[in-house]
């Protein structure tokens, strides 16, 4: 019999913060701990920073921890565990995650990409709750994605499907971190905002969008305001009633809108549920980018979706994590 407080640990390894959490059996979080990735100490040191927080994770927790959900940012093969590459994470070339934390945590290792992770969040707890068919996209700094399909995530043959921020949406577009040209990331991502706002910045037109930008505390000082510039500062500016933050959403939203195109002409989901920090700008952004996307999809097909946000903001991955942990004690 398995005990009723007993938890599972969700560990969400991101590109710049891993989170870990003691979750329950109904998705909640207990407690919690957030940290930065070590990146530049490669996966030695990153794994080192994992076991440290999820011991901060669960140090006031009485209960039994039952198993390890660990969600991933890169390309995952969940059925044995290996992360094979990770944009974010450089040298994390084919290394087997599961046996290490499996090793030193002494019990079982549930490892998927975090995109598919949050899938599942919204799933089981959060917008996608009841529906069978739905795909989850993450608008952040990259694009993710989590294909929910007929009730089940689809992680594809080797656990690599899903990458819907790689598909290409112009063939002469510029260079993307996968090697590849013009894909929906580089021109639709939150680096591409920014990207297009340092452009026009830099080309002289009068904007407020660095009036906003401010250093992170802790960060480096005497940062150039430039440098501090992102999807955040040029929503702020837009909220303001800046003009040219106004015009580089409505521009971001276009690319945005090609893509949603193309992800409801493939699936003919019920729900599009966007996540990821850029979906913040609510309506500022995702409305312009839903009707470039009835101008280009299937009447049909846009006629029967739904667009949503997503629920579970920032503890998506944890979460999935923790309920992939879940069914795979069950
Ligand atoms: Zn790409």
């Amino acid at each position: 019999m398995m005990d009723l407080n007993s938890v599972v640990l969700g560990i969400d390894l991101g590109g710049t913060k891993i989170l870990s959490a003691a979750v329950d059996r109904q998705g909640k979080v207990i407690c919690r701990d957030l940290t930065a990735t070590p990146v530049a100490s490669g996966p030695p040191g990153v794994i080192a920073t994992i076991n440290e927080s999820a011991r901060r994770a669960i140090r006031h927790n009485p209960n039994d921890i039952k198993a390890v959900g660990l969600a991933v940012a890169g390309l995952v093969e969940s059925a044995n565990g290996i992360v094979h590459t990770s944009p974010n994470l450089p040298g994390w070339n084919d290394v087997s995650i599961t046996l290490e934390l499996a090793s030193t945590f002494g019990k079982p290792v549930f490892t998927i990409n975090d995109a598919h992770a949050a899938a599942i969040g919204e799933l089981k707890y959060g917008a996608g709750r009841g529906c069978r068919h739905f795909i989850f996209i993450t608008l952040s700094t990259g694009i993710g994605g989590g294909l929910v399909l007929d009730g089940n995530i689809y992680e594809g043959f080797s656990g690599f499907g899903g990458e819907i921020g790689h598909m290409v949406v112009d063939d002469d577009g510029p260079e993307c971190g996968c090697g590849n040209r013009g894909c929906w990331e580089i021109l639709a991502s939150g680096k591409a905002l920014e990207r297009e706002a340092r452009r026009r910045i830099a080309s002289g037109e009068p904007t407020s969008i660095l009036s906003y930008c401010r250093p992170e505390p802790g960060g480096e000082p005497g940062r150039a305001q430039i440098d501090c510039l992102n999807a955040k500062t040029i929503h702020t500016a837009a909220i303001g009633g800046d003009i040219l933050a106004l015009e580089l959403i409505k521009h971001h939203a276009y690319y945005v809108g090609v893509g949603l195109a193309n992800i409801v002409n493939i699936f003919n989901p019920e729900r599009v549920i966007i996540g990821g920090g850029l979906s913040n700008m609510g309506d500022l952004l995702l409305k312009p980018a839903i009707e470039e996307a009835a101008r280009r999809a299937f009447k049909q097909s846009f006629k029967a979706v739904r667009f949503m946000t997503a629920e579970l903001g920032a503890d998506a991955g944890v979460i999935g994590a923790a309920a992939l942990a879940w069914k795979n004690l069950m």
